[in-house]
């Protein structure tokens, strides 16, 4: 359900407090120390955030999934440091990751990457924010309704689930429908270092990989790395073709930052982890890669090779819904560049 929200709210944006639902639904959340002055919010929906504290302010690296995931965050920083979040960086625009936005001071810097200006922006997702509203929300909003209908005639168990699901699925609509886009202050091409007192957070961006606009934080001091959603840790991950994902580069990338000075990961989704998570997402990378390969080299089309690919090495990660999505997202990469005459779907 989650991965389904975080699949089909691919958009930059924000708003409005839907106060009763989100104490409904509220968790708790935790403070996880990663490093020295390097700490991970765990019991945030939406993409892994995390906060360098340094003698001034906090930086946080993403926003949670709506409005009042982002207002948790801002809270639990406030209690613990007692500083001001002077910046904040995005790891890229989808929503999972920028829904939060609104709730930070408007004092904050926003940093992203280039791809993130506003122009961009409106190009890629005006029409995808109106589709979400006239026909995604409103049709999701509806399955769930006759599915509780379904459990309530069977006294299923899993009743009081759904019908919290209906509660948090009305509350992210209603804060969608009223959302402002707020664009990054400042952007950058390839690298930007932030260095405030004695602590240091290093952006880069390498090209596309899971978007067209992804960025990783290395802090050099801690030697942790924040991947955005270059690695899914345990899940499948989400290749976002219609924003400019390239595996093949997002496979150099990860490659490339396994020679780094590296003790811990934290990934865009999934737990924290040590190095060898980088290795991990190589590889589901190239085994997903290499099956659509075999199955283009069978003539199969796009609709067969979404039922016949299965990676069972892989059947114990979370997120299984997405890999037709995943099969797609390869095969657009590597036919409808080549070969555009020849494409049939
Ligand atoms: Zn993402």
């Amino acid at each position: 359900m989650n991965r389904m929200r975080r699949i089909f709210l691919s958009f930059v944006a924000v708003l409005s407090l839907f106060v009763l639902c989100a104490r409904a639904e509220e968790k708790k959340v935790t403070i996880i120390p990663v490093a020295e002055n390097l700490y991970l919010l765990a019991g945030i929906e939406g993409g892994n955030v995390a906060f360098l504290l340094t003698d001034k302010e906090a930086i946080v690296i993403d926003t949670g999934e709506a409005p009042r995931w982002g207002k948790l965050i801002v809270e639990a920083v406030k209690e613990m440091t007692g500083k001001p979040i002077g910046t904040v960086v995005l790891t890229h625009y989808h929503g999972d990751h920028v829904g939060g936005l609104q709730s930070f001071p408007e004092s904050a810097d926003i940093i992203g990457h280039d791809n993130m200006a506003e122009q961009k922006l409106r190009k890629t997702n005006e029409a995808h924010r109106k589709e979400n509203i006239e026909k995604r929300y409103p049709e999701y909003i509806d399955t769930l309704k006759k599915n509780i209908e379904k459990l309530k005639a069977e006294k299923s168990p899993d009743l009081a689930k759904a019908e919290g699901e209906l509660v948090s699925m009305e509350a992210d609509f209603a804060e969608y429908k009223t959302m402002k886009v707020i664009y990054p202050d400042i952007t950058f091409s390839d690298s930007l270092t932030i260095s405030i007192g004695n602590e240091t957070a290093e952006l880069f961006h390498f090209g596309p990989a899971h978007t067209n606009a992804d960025l990783v934080i290395y802090f050099p001091k801690q030697k942790v790395l924040h991947t955005g959603d270059l690695v899914f840790n345990n899940e499948l991950p989400y290749i976002d073709w219609k924003a400019g994902s390239d595996t093949a580069n997002w496979i150099a990338q990860l490659k490339e930052m396994q020679k780094w000075n590296i003790d811990k990961v934290i990934p865009g989704h999934g737990k924290l982890a040590g190095k060898e998570v980088l290795q991990a997402q190589m590889d589901y990378l190239i085994a997903l890669r290499q099956a659509v390969a075999d199955s283009i080299k069978k003539n199969e089309s796009l609709d067969a090779m979404k039922k016949s690919i299965s990676l069972p090495a892989y059947n114990n990660y979370s997120g299984q819904d997405v890999l037709p999505a995943e099969i797609e997202a390869v095969y657009h990469e590597m036919t409808a560049p080549a070969t555009p005459a020849t494409q049939t779907k």
